[in-house]
C-alpha cells in the first residue's frame, strides 16, 4: 500500500516536469595551417576541419562550415591526432617521501577512493600533454581504473580515453613478495593483484575483471619462481576471446617472453627479456612490443640500462616488431606533470634512430591499434571522435615540436587553448553521457 502511494506520488511528479530539452548540436570548424597524417607520414596545408556533435563531419581544403559555427583558428599550428601511452598505471604514483620509491608501501599508504582521485588529476596532467588515449595497465587498488574510465566516458571529467585491465592477473603473491600473514589473509596482496594459480582460478579471476570494468587482460607471466605453462597462459587468451578481450603480458624473463609468444598473447610488456631471437618470433606472430623504453635523466634510470633499452629498441626495428610508445610511468618527479614525464621518454625513440615520421606513427596510430580502438577512434577522418592536438613546428620532421602541445580537443570539447588548460565544458553535474556507460 504504502509502496503504490509512493509509486503514484513518483507517476505524479514525472508528468508535471516539463519535457527535457534536446542539447543543442555543437559545430566547430578547426583551420589547421598543416593537417598530420601520421598513418603514412604527410602532411597538407592549409586545411579545414568540421566538428558537430563531438565527431568529424568533414576535412579538406574546401570543407565548408555548417552556418553560425565557432572557428577556432591554428593557421599557423600543425594538426595531429592524439597521443596514446600504451602503458602507464594513473591511479599510482610512488614518490621519494615518505615511500622511498618503494611502491609497495604506496599500497598500504593510499586508499582506492584517493587514488581514483589522483588518476583524475594524472588524466588531465596527461590529456594536456596531448595524450587523448592511455592503456591503464593495473596496479589501480580496487578498480579506481574503471571509475576513471567511466567517470570520463560518463562525462564527469575531462581525460584520455583509458583502456583499463581492472586487477592484474598473477601466480600467487603477483608481484608481490608477502610476508604468510599478508598472503593469507589477502589483506594486502589483494586488490592490487589477483591470485590465480590453477585454471579455474584463471578464468575465474579473468571473469572477475571483466566483470568490474576491465577492456584488455593483464598477466604478470613470469613474476614469480613459478611461472606460468604455455598451457595457463591459452586459458587466458580464450577465456579474454571469449569475452572480446586482449590479453597484455608482463613479462621478465626470456623463459616468460617465449611461453606467452607460443600461447598468442596481443602484447609483451616490458622490454628487459626481448632479444634478437624473441624479437623475431613477435614479429613473426604479429605480437606487439610494449617496451615501456625509460630514458636515462638526472631523475631516472642508468647509462648501461639506457644503452640496453636503445639497442633493444634498434633490434626490434630492424626486425620489423609492432612497436608502441609505452612508459610506464607511475611516478612523481618533483616539478613535472605525469604528462612531462611521459613525453620525456621521446628521449629513448630519438635515441633509437628511427626516423621522426615512424616514431610519430608508433605514438599514434600503433598506439590505436595496440589499444584494439582503431576502428572506433584516433584518426582525424569523417565520423570519428574529434580527437585532436596542435603543435608549433612540423613533428614529421621534429619529435620535439610534440613537447609543446598548444591545443587540445577530445569528443570535438576544447581543453586546452592558446597553451591553457579550459576544462570547464568537461564537467558535468551529471552523466551526460548516460549512466549506462560501464
Ligand atoms: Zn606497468
Amino acid at each position: 500500500m504504502k509502496m503504490l502511494a509512493l509509486a503514484a506520488c513518483f507517476l505524479a511528479l514525472a508528468q508535471a516536469q516539463p519535457p527535457v530539452q534536446p542539447p543543442q548540436p555543437r559545430a566547430t570548424v578547426i583551420r589547421a595551417g598543416r593537417l598530420i597524417d601520421p598513418a603514412t607520414g604527410t602532411a597538407a596545408p592549409n586545411q579545414t576541419i568540421v566538428v558537430e556533435n563531438g565527431r568529424i563531419t568533414a576535412v579538406g581544403a574546401n570543407a565548408s562550415p555548417p552556418a553560425g559555427a565557432e572557428v577556432i583558428d591554428l593557421s599557423n599550428l600543425s594538426v595531429l591526432p592524439g597521443l596514446v601511452d600504451a602503458h602507464n598505471h594513473l591511479a599510482l604514483t610512488y614518490k621519494m617521501e615518505p615511500e622511498n620509491n618503494v611502491y609497495y608501501l604506496t599500497y598500504v599508504m593510499d586508499s582506492t577512493a584517493l587514488r581514483a582521485i589522483q588518476a583524475v588529476s594524472n588524466g588531465m596532467q596527461m590529456l594536456s600533454s596531448g595524450f587523448t588515449v592511455v592503456r591503464d595497465l593495473g596496479n589501480n587498488g580496487n578498480y579506481a581504473d574503471t571509475a576513471l574510465r567511466v567517470a570520463i566516458d560518463q562525462g564527469w571529467v575531462p581525460g584520455p580515453t583509458i583502456v583499463n585491465s581492472g586487477i592484474i592477473i598473477g601466480g600467487m603473491g603477483g608481484q608481490f613478495t608477502p610476508s604468510p600473514e599478508m598472503a593469507k589473509d589477502h589483506n594486502i596482496v589483494y586488490p592490487e593483484y589477483l591470485d590465480a594459480d590453477t585454471h579455474d582460478e584463471i578464468v575465474k579471476a579473468v571473469r572477475q575483471n571483466i566483470l568490474f570494468g576491465a577492456k584488455v587482460i593483464k598477466v604478470c607471466v613470469d613474476c614469480k619462481p613459478y611461472p606460468y605453462t604455455v598451457e595457463d597462459l591459452k586459458t587466458f587468451v580464450a577465456e579474454a576471446a571469449n569475452a572480446g578481450l586482449k590479453v597484455a603480458g608482463h613479462v621478465q624473463t626470456k623463459v616468460g617472453a617465449m611461453r606467452a609468444i607460443e600461447a598468442g598473447f596481443w602484447s609483451l610488456e616490458h622490454s628487459g627479456p626481448m632479444d634478437d631471437e624473441v624479437h623475431k618470433l613477435m614479429a613473426n606472430k604479429g605480437i606487439w612490443r610494449v617496451g615501456t623504453e625509460t630514458p636515462f635523466t638526472p631523475y631516472r634510470g642508468s647509462k648501461e640500462a639506457f644503452d640496453r633499452t636503445v639497442a633493444g629498441m634498434k633490434n626490434a626495428w630492424a626486425n620489423g616488431v609492432k612497436m608502441a610508445f609505452s612508459t610506464d610511468a607511475d611516478y612523481y618527479i618533483p616539478g613535472m606533470t605525469r604528462g612531462e614525464v611521459v613525453i620525456n621518454f621521446l628521449l629513448s625513440w630519438k635515441a633509437s634512430g628511427i626516423p621522426a615520421k615512424d616514431v610519430l606513427k608508433i605514438m599514434t596510430t600503433n598506439g590505436y591499434e595496440v589499444c584494439d580502438l582503431a576502428s572506433k577512434r584516433g584518426p582525424i577522418k569523417v565520423g570519428f571522435p574529434a580527437d585532436l592536438i596542435a603543435v608549433p613546428g612540423n613533428p614529421l620532421d621534429d619529435l620535439d615540436a610534440l613537447r609543446t602541445v598548444s591545443f587540445v580537443m577530445k569528443d570535438g570539447l576544447v581543453f586546452k587553448r592558446d597553451g591553457v588548460m579550459t576544462p570547464e565544458k568537461f564537467l558535468h553535474g551529471g552523466p551526460v553521457n548516460g549512466w549506462r556507460i560501464r
